[in-house]
């Protein structure tokens, strides 16, 4: 297929006919026949419409996973890395079209989508086709007379995949293909509000040679569609990011047959500017940390801390950065950051701003609405706070700061720990010492120093405390995607 030229003609292709949805290599209708809107957050205006899946079609596609499973597991490793290997191929040779695609669906720029959300998932998708040939089990020295002893790590099966709407392409390709590497097999649910890339992504996965069954996709509801997948018997395993509140369903829903769980969830990120910092460098970076994909990112620098000595400076550098950042239509060339996802998401952060204020924080910077169209919010920044406040303790997943100074490194782990979260934190410091004695205080699963966000597929990624259940990336996932057998031989 020809990568469309412009937003313009893909925005008509997806408004001819409904998305249909992916079971067993086809592309078909719902079982029910019905479809949903999706919005172009930039203009409120209609999008596509998408073929609603929900538990008749579930069952259908877990019907199609069972049967596809022995057959994908039991193929020589090698030909499941080259069909990954291709897939990212085929990421990179529809790179540009993929982005507008994310653009138009989530609001994102397309230099943004292009450069972050395309070239991850391509990453992806090479990270784990390197693995398909190294999963290995080990023999082992017992105390058991002429045995022999050995470990065989095996797939788990179906796998239920439950993703969000924030890096739609990135979160799939994040889930599917640590799953297929390891012999798994995939029932994608992508988010309600952005689903056309993930299928096509699935368009791209069968034209890579993967074979029908192996990949299914559906779009649909969390609550019917989300809520089938994670109660379902026929599911061996469910893997989910989103909201910690729909973590904690997704448990309940799944011990009816204990399928195995992993969860990345929400967080409320302490970003940490120590006064020997390299300022400059901490004000871009915390500025970043917060405003980078409208704030909606999971590991957000959220909630900044700064040593009271340069608590003013990095706030004023920070509110400076927020005041030029040049907010737009993702397909904007010139903006840096889009809309908001949703009306809903545009509610609910403007409702947090709102939240702030009665709780008696000052805005310092932003705190309203751009324009009249489309979900934009201002880059926001919040002082006056306090760790009773909601601001503070909730997360807004939006482009909304609460900044707060501290006084001596003690009381700084003390708050920034403060949470039910613990997906991750940053330090800015030029002291080595307290850095890494900062990095073994915080109780998180990402410690960033001198920088935040950057991921590498080499490194696990996951939460403490509410932030999660086991590691995505790294040789963590191939343990989240496995389990091992134990094999015992007399001899
Ligand atoms: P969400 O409801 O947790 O959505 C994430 C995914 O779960 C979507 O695919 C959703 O489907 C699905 N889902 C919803 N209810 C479900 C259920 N009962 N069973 C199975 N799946 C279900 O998140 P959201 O409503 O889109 O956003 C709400 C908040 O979640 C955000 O403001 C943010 O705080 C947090 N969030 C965190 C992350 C992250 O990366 N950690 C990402 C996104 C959102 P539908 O889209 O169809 O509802
Ligand atoms: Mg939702």
């Amino acid at each position: 297929m020809n990568a469309p030229e412009n937003l313009q003609s893909i925005a008509q292709r997806m408004a001819q006919t409904p998305r249909p949805l992916l079971i067993n290599g086809r592309w078909q209708p719902s079982q029910s026949g019905k479809t949903f809107d999706v919005f172009n957050p930039a203009t409120g205006e209609l999008l596509a419409r998408v073929a609603e899946g929900d538990a008749a079609d579930v069952d259908l596609a877990v019907a199609a996973a069972r049967d596809a499973f022995p057959k994908w597991a039991a193929l020589p490793p090698a030909a499941r890395s080259r069909i990954l290997w291709k897939i990212a191929d085929l990421i990179d040779d529809h790179a540009q079209e993929l982005a507008m695609l994310e653009s138009l669906d989530n609001g994102k720029p397309v230099s943004l989508a292009l450069a972050v959300d395309v070239a991850l998932a391509a990453q992806s998708f090479r990270y784990y086709a390197g693995w398909c040939d190294k999963l290995e089990g080990s023999t082992l020295q017992t105390n058991l007379p002429s045995m022999h002893a050995y470990t065989r790590r095996e797939p788990i099966g179906v796998c239920a995949q439950v993703v969000p709407w924030n890096f739609p392409l990135l979160m799939a390709s994040w889930k599917v293909a640590p799953c297929l590497a390891t012999g798994n097999v995939s029932i994608l649910k992508p988010a309600e509000e952005t689903p056309l890339t993930a299928l096509r992504l699935g368009e791209l996965m069968i034209e890579a040679g993967v074979p029908e069954g192996v990949i299914n996709i559906i779009p649909g509801y969390g609550h019917t569609a989300g809520a089938a997948l994670s109660g379902h018997p026929g599911v061996d395993k469910i893997a989910f990011t989103g909201s910690t509140e729909v973590g904690k369903l997704i448990v309940q829903a799944a011990s009816g047959n204990l399928k195995k769980v992993s969860l990345e969830l929400g967080g409320k990120s302490p970003n940490i500017v120590l006064d020997d910092a390299d300022i400059d460098k901490a004000i871009a970076g915390s500025a970043n940390a917060i405003f980078f994909n409208s704030g909606q990112v999971c590991v957000a620098g959220s909630r900044l801390y700064a040593d009271r000595k340069v608590f003013d400076r990095v706030v004023e550098g920070v509110s400076q950065v927020a005041k030029n950042i040049k907010v737009a239509a993702g397909g904007d060339p010139s903006a840096q950051m889009g809309p908001l996802v949703s009306s809903t998401q545009f509610d609910r952060v403007t409702g947090y701003i709102k939240t702030g204020r009665d709780e008696g924080a000052r805005v310092v910077t932003g705190g309203g609405r751009i324009g009249e169209r489309g979900y934009f919010v201002e880059p926001t920044v919040m002082l006056d706070v306090n760790e009773g406040m909601r601001v503070v303790r909730e997360e807004i997943f939006g482009p909304v700061l609460v900044a707060q100074p501290i006084d001596d490194l003690e009381e700084l782990a003390r708050v920034a720990n403060d949470t039910p979260y613990g997906l991750a934190a940053s330090v800015w410091t030029r002291d080595l010492s307290k850095a890494h004695k900062m990095a073994a205080m915080l109780k998180a699963g990402t410690v960033w120093i001198n920088t935040h966000g950057v991921l590498d597929p080499s490194m696990p990624f996951g939460g403490y405390k509410q932030s999660g259940w086991g590691r995505e990336y790294g040789k963590e996932s191939i343990e989240l995607y496995t389990q091992m057998k134990a094999v015992y031989a007399q001899l």
